[in-house]
């Protein structure tokens, strides 16, 4: 008995080390970069071009907002782990978020084309808004920058009759994910290593942070991929009258 405790605490202490070891390096990359352009800047300024000092301001910049979304998601993350997360459930129809969040994402992706398909009077589910509008923006944002200019992201809301639930798809014509890859890409700070991902900014924690929270609202959250795109679907059950009274119990 004593052996299995020590062992579930030390397999804990190791994904603890694991993660503050992976957290150092996701921190250390961008403030290393920030800390050498300033520092060039600072130096050199008189011996460079206002081109070339307006280009390392922008990338001291980027690497600025790298820094706060990193810093974001791990509070996401840490709160959600600690289950301090207060969930704030209503019942609701999801359209107007999906378009809020679809808004959102347009106006950092100029030359994309969004559309989104639902019709009026589609069945309510139970959810929290905020925590929806965040999984929806972390899958049209994925959508759009793992796609290139001038592509198309769907959104799709379909209801399920048969199963009373209501299926949400976000698809692009994107990169794309190999089999290999497809299963691991919701596990924390996983990253797809190849040529065309290590161009396009991120941090491995967006999908964790998607499914934990779907999984929470009750959702289920899966992927279709293939060299033409993805196909991101997340599905909910239709609300029912009896599931605030139910939400109490579980509470
Ligand atoms: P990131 O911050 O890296 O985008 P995510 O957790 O959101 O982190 O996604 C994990 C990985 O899954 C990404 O790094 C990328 O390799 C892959 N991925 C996610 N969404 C897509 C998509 N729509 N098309 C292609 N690859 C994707």
């Amino acid at each position: 008995m004593v052996n299995v405790k020590d062992d579930s605490n030390n397999t804990l202490e190791q994904a603890h080390l694991d993660f503050i070891s992976t957290v150092s390096h996701e921190l250390r990359t961008p403030l290393t970069s920030i800390r050498g352009f300033a520092d060039t800047l600072l130096t050199s300024y008189d011996r460079l071009t206002p081109e070339q000092r307006e280009k390392f301001l922008h990338i001291i910049k980027d690497q600025s907002n790298r820094l706060i979304s990193l810093v974001e998601n791990l509070l996401t993350v840490s709160k959600m782990q600690s289950d301090k997360e207060l969930m704030i459930y209503k019942t609701v129809d999801v359209t107007p978020f999906i378009d809020a969040a679809v808004q959102m994402i347009k106006n950092q992706y100029k030359t994309h084309k969004y559309i989104c398909n639902f019709d009026k009077n589609i069945p309510k589910i139970l959810i929290d808004t905020d925590k929806f509008q965040q999984i929806m923006l972390n899958l049209i944002d994925n959508a759009s920058k793992y796609s290139n200019e001038g592509s198309t992201v769907q959104v799709n809301v379909v209801p399920d009759y048969q199963n009373n639930s209501l299926i949400i798809s976000v698809k692009d014509e994107g990169i794309g994910i190999s089999k290999e890859d497809i299963n691991k890409i919701f596990n924390k700070f996983s990253r797809v290593d190849s040529p065309l991902t290590r161009k396009i900014q991120g941090n491995g924690l967006g999908l964790y942070i998607t499914k934990t929270l779907v999984e929470k609202m009750n959702g289920k959250i899966s992927v279709e991929s293939s060299s033409c795109g993805s196909e991101f679907k997340i599905e909910f059950p239709f609300a029912s009258p009896d599931d605030n009274a139910k939400k109490k119990i579980k509470e």
